[in-house]
């Protein structure tokens, strides 16, 4: 132990709420290292989500009242909606921050990598942190973490949320009650964020013992829901008019949809990062529906981003890692493909028509 203060914290622990999915030997392994470290950078996915962010200032909240000189990086911009949270101006963005990210990367004995399982996931910045010589730990929940680039992994993949998983490690620690009412939002909006506010991924029951537990540090989750849901322009609600309209391809026999939007389209919306988020969800909605693809032009690189939905067995992620360049998890899964607008709807149509057993089913 370092100090006198630390070996009081971890003297005075409480016994955890929950019963543990993480391993005393796990516990051991996370205790030593975040006693031992003293300038920690915490580091998530690109094109951050609310659970990468809420993660993030979740632990971000809890280093910093065990007296760590802690800093957010994110690989790029991260959405509107999410800038509430405590801190959130703090966050450093790698993309145009990079001088001052490498100082604090230099400066760090601890990296933790939050809510991603694969250095390639955060593009140049994951180059930046392997060159680094300090310990890297990854914790998260998606399938098959690239086990080569840490020093230590808690993987969780059944959980619904790396926030969920953060808590949980907080409370196997005996430090739940170290949590602040910052870390409570924010580890509330990651858990609310990646569960569609707790329709899809949520019928754990422990997960609404956390949410009582984050209640009762004050938070107003309602008003969390509505910071998060409700802060949109109304060119959003119009683009979503368009799409639903205008574009969306529905193939009832397949169950199954594709809509692609392209650049121009965004631009006659006043696109602005962010006002797509979800809309691949809506086709869920009509009754017996199993898949929903969405195609987006980037606005700033020459490639097409792809979103995956589904339901139940569907296996979103294996959909993405063969046609799209990309995973993540069975139900919401994403990847990239490097080519037309019109080639990568080829694709998809390749894409459903190749699964269409399994969609018809
Ligand atoms: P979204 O559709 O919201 O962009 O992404 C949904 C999920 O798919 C993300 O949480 C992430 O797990 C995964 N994902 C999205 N894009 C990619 C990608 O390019 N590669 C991989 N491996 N996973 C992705
Ligand atoms: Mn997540």
């Amino acid at each position: 132990m370092e100090n006198r203060e630390e070996r009081l914290i971890f003297a005075q622990k409480k016994k955890p709420m929950l019963k543990q999915k993480i391993s005393p030997q796990e516990v051991a392994a996370v205790k030593k290292i975040f006693v031992t470290c003293k300038n920690v950078v915490i580091v998530c996915h690109t094109s951050p989500d609310g659970d990468a962010i809420g993660s993030s200032l979740g632990l971000y909240e809890y280093l910093k009242r065990k007296g760590k000189n802690v800093s957010v990086i994110v690989p790029n911009y991260f959405p509107d909606f999410l800038h509430w949270m405590k801190d959130a101006d703090k966050i450093i963005m790698f993309e145009r921050q990079k001088s001052l990210s490498y100082s604090l990367l230099k400066m760090a004995d601890l990296i933790c990598c939050l809510d991603f399982n694969d250095m390639r996931r955060i593009d140049e910045l994951g180059g930046a942190i392997g060159k680094m010589r300090c310990k890297r730990i990854l914790i998260d929940h998606h399938l098959d973490p690239d086990k080569s680039k840490f020093d230590f992994i808690l993987s969780r993949p059944e959980l619904s949320s790396t926030s969920e998983l953060v808590f949980r490690l907080l409370d196997a620690m005996g430090e739940k009650d170290v949590l602040t009412f910052a870390a409570a939002e924010d580890l509330y909006a990651g858990m609310a964020t990646d569960t569609g506010f707790f329709s899809f991924n949520s019928n754990d029951p422990d997960l609404f013992v956390i949410i009582s537990e984050l209640l009762k540090k004050g938070i107003d989750k309602d008003l969390i829901n509505r910071r998060i849901q409700n802060n949109y322009s109304p060119d959003r609600l119009r683009l979503i008019g368009y799409v639903l309209y205008e574009k969306l391809e529905v193939y009832p026999e397949l169950h199954a949809s594709l809509f692609a939007i392209r650049k121009e389209e965004l631009t006659q919306f006043h696109y602005l990062k962010g006002d797509m988020e979800g809309i691949v969800n809506m086709p869920l909605q009509i009754k017996g529906h199993k898949l929903s693809i969405c195609l987006r032009e980037d606005t700033e690189k020459p490639l097409i981003r792809v979103s995956t939905r589904s339901v139940d067995d569907f296996p979103c992620n294996e959909l993405c890692a063969q046609f799209f360049n990309g995973g993540g998890h069975k139900n919401a899964a994403g990847g990239t493909l490097e080519c037309s607008m019109d080639e990568a709807i080829e694709i998809t149509r390749k894409a459903l028509e190749a699964w269409s057993e399994q969609l018809k089913a």
